[in-house]
């Protein structure tokens, strides 16, 4: 089966026709959305301003967890349903999600009895759901696990199951899945106002970045799932509306797999300054992370502090045997976290559900999701397409994302990437990505630039910025072959690819 070309999903905008929904945004929260509402039957248009999941949603720590950390706040509820997502995920992306093994390292015996009694909790809280049974190790076990911690000081440990997944490529299958079900979803277009008649929000005002056309689009309910940028879409309709968001950036530093071979996750539950550290096998390296910085100028593309490089190094090189200097880096990369404020609370709506995640509607109906994780934006996507429908007065149709496959993985797929030229023939040593999968981002994937395939189709740049950066001319030329860009397209997109490039880079 073909998909549509950008040209055909344009003019699927330019006849007046009123959405059902109308979602702003394509991150986890928005896509997940679209899912939720085309698989109910609701006809469904995504706007995503950049490319799908170029916000937070690809610059994750990549774990479908339950949140072991939430235990010690004594979130119960919470990680109740973040395991049951888990579960579901597990079950629903199977091509994308994978159970993943965890150590706890202990300091003493009683520090390994507290740890393990913490995980066979976050065990009971799974139910049925568990992945194994979390168990105690003693030292010899643990440092057989992780050949690259730093035997000094270990008294044993305790090793426990979550699952990981790769984040933007879950994007995609998301935004495909949706696609199937009819909605149409359109990378490159920002959504730059809301219409508004009678007092309430009708539809909202998008352009096309690639060709500058506007579109006025109306809709019977849109949903604002702009993540970090939730209050600056809330402004469009009322300028004054107070904050609802306390965002706070974390970095990632990718290391090569030799920093901790073995294929276990090493779990630091509290790092000098009592943040939590993991060390987890990816994409044939280790990624390490995170931080948690409090961010309030919002840049589109966040960059690591300097300060979070040397506290990540820092921290790793207290517990691992070989420590990581700048010069082993081989990506960096930063993420802006949706924090709800408590403090504030919702002005002027409703507001629902978790501390983790909340949905807002503004006095012009104007519906907002904010906050939350990966691991939950189905439920999220359930919770806010509930109330759309409630305030749009769609008709109430049942949430069928429960139990439903998400796209891709299936033979067909494999079929379709069989057929394009460029199979085997990969874009360097440092990557399984061949040139017929370029091909295949850019058809079946909705890939527009150079940086979409080496960031967000691939992993590239997020693995090795360096040799993702040796691959950009290649990627380029593909792309304008497929996409038949004129050559100061394409002279711009590889420049744009050479920035991004950079910005992964600490060299
Ligand atoms: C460092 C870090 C580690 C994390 N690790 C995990 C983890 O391991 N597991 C987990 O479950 N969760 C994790 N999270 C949380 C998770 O990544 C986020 O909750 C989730 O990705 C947020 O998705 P979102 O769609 O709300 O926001 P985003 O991904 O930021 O998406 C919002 C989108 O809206 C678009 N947009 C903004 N304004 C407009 C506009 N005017 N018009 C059109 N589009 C617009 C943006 O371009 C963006 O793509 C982590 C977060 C961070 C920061």
């Amino acid at each position: 089966m073909t998909s549509p070309t950008r040209a055909e999903l344009l003019d699927r905008l330019r006849y007046g026709k009123v959405w059902d929904v109308v979602i702003v945004g394509g991150g986890a929260s928005g896509l997940g959305a679209a899912v939720d509402a085309a698989a109910r039957g609701y006809s469904t248009l995504l706007l995503e301003r950049g490319d799908y999941a170029c916000g937070t949603s690809s610059r994750s720590t990549k774990l479908i967890h339950g949140g072991v950390r939430y235990l010690r706040q004594g979130d119960i509820g919470l990680v109740r349903h973040a395991l049951a997502e888990r579960n579901r995920l597990l079950i629903n992306a199977p091509h994308l999600v994978h159970p993943l093994p965890f150590i706890i390292p202990a300091r003493s015996a009683v520090q390994r009895l507290y740890y393990g009694a913490g995980l066979r909790l976050y065990d009971l809280l799974a139910g049925a759901s568990s992945l194994q049974a979390s168990r105690l190790l003693d030292r010899g076990e643990t440092l057989a696990a992780l050949p690259g911690l730093d035997p000094l000081g270990v008294a044993g440990g305790v090793r426990y199951w979550d699952a990981q997944f790769d984040d933007a490529r879950l994007a995609i299958a998301l935004m495909r899945t949706a696609s199937e079900f009819g909605a149409i979803c359109l990378n490159y277009s920002p959504v730059e106002g809301l219409l508004q008649a009678n007092g309430r929000v009708c539809g909202v005002a998008a352009r096309d970045v690639e060709s500058g056309e506007s579109f006025e689009i109306q809709a019977r309910v849109v949903i604002n799932a702009t993540g970090v940028y939730a209050d600056a879409v809330r402004r469009f309709e009322q300028p004054d509306s107070t904050p609802i968001l306390s965002p706070s950036q974390g970095i990632h530093l990718v290391l090569d797999a030799d920093f901790l071979p073995g294929g276990t996750a090493l779990m630091i539950p509290e790092t000098a300054d009592g943040r939590v550290m993991f060390a987890i096998p990816w994409e044939g390296r280790v990624l390490l992370g995170t931080t948690d910085t409090p961010r309030r100028d919002l840049p589109v593309v966040p960059l690591p502090f300097a300060e979070e490089i040397d506290f990540l190094l820092d921290a790793a090189g207290k517990v691992l045997l070989r420590a990581p200097t700048r010069a082993d880096i081989r990506s960096a990369f930063a993420g802006l976290r949706p924090l709800l404020d408590a403090g504030r609370g919702a002005p002027g709506g409703t507001a629902a559900l978790s501390r983790e995640h909340a949905v807002l509607v503004s006095q012009a109906g104007l519906v907002t999701v904010a906050g939350g994780k990966w691991t939950t934006y189905r439920l999220m996507a359930e919770q806010v397409v509930n109330k759309a429908a409630e305030v749009g007065e769609l008709m109430t149709l049942p949430c069928a994302t429960a139990m439903l496959r998400l796209a891709g993985g299936e033979p067909e797929d494999a079929e379709q990437l069989s057929q394009l030229p460029g199979q085997g023939i990969r874009l360097h040593p440092a990557f399984d990505f061949d040139e017929a999968a370029v091909r295949y981002a850019c058809r079946y994937e909705a890939a527009r630039t150079v940086e979409d395939v080496l960031a967000r189709r691939s992993r590239a740049l997020f693995i090795d910025a360096t040799a993702a950066r040796a691959c950009i001319g290649r990627v380029g030329e593909l792309l304008a072959e497929e996409l038949q860009l004129s050559s100061e397209r394409l002279e711009d997109l590889i420049s744009q690819a050479r920035t991004s490039s950079n910005q992964f880079s600490c060299a």
